[in-house]
């Protein structure tokens, strides 16, 4: 079965593509598809957002979607940077941001977790949103070169996100586990 992601983010589609093409899914972006827009994401939730990017590219090509609006939500910070994650700061500089606020926020302090909710709207057009979480610590510094965004910062036991490996963080990040909730309610419809 083709999944269009509305999503244009090259570390999105690799992560999809890695934990969907084993299910039997072939995952375009939005590009590849034809649909080269942007929508606003003026949601106040990863879900509100995550059906505005998946509705508006269902609008337009009419075939089933599938988005995901996802973020690093830190308790000390009041859940910032939550749905603002990818406009935090710019590019390069938003675990700096991160770390940089949390200076002082001593350990037992400084839980956090990576959310992601996932619209499908399936060919009839009904939405369905998945959400999973996982659960880690900020750390004090950025550690490792692997995965994007947060993962030097996220500290999942003793390792971060950008140490393990990409089957590693498959096995237990927010996406995989929203990914499971998507895969159990294809099954089951
Ligand atoms: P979105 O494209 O509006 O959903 O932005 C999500 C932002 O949250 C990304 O740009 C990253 O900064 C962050 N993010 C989401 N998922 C992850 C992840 O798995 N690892 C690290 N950062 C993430």
């Amino acid at each position: 079965m083709k999944l269009i992601l509305a999503s244009n983010n090259k570390n999105k589609l690799r992560e999809f593509r890695e934990i969907l093409e084993p299910m039997g899914y072939e995952v375009l972006s939005q590009s590849e598809a034809g649909a080269d827009i942007e929508a606003e994401e003026n949601g106040t939730t990863f879900a509100e957002n995550a059906y505005i990017k998946a509705k508006a590219i269902y609008d337009i090509l009419g075939l089933p979607v599938i988005s995901d609006d996802s973020g690093l939500v830190v308790d000390a910070l009041d859940g910032a940077p939550g749905i603002y994650s990818a406009r935090y700061a710019e590019e390069g500089k938003r675990c700096a941001r991160v770390l940089s606020e949390m200076e002082g926020v001593p350990d037992e302090k400084r839980t956090a977790r990576f959310v992601c909710s996932i619209c499908y709207i399936d060919a009839r057009g009904e939405k369905h949103i998945c959400e999973g979480t996982c659960e880690g610590k900020i750390g004090y510094e950025k550690r490792g070169t692997n995965g994007f965004g947060y993962d030097p910062i996220f500290m999942y036991g003793e390792s971060s996100f950008a140490e393990i490996s990409a089957e590693e963080k498959n096995r237990v990040s927010h996406r995989s586990a929203a990914l499971q909730r998507f895969k159990e309610l294809i099954e089951n419809s």
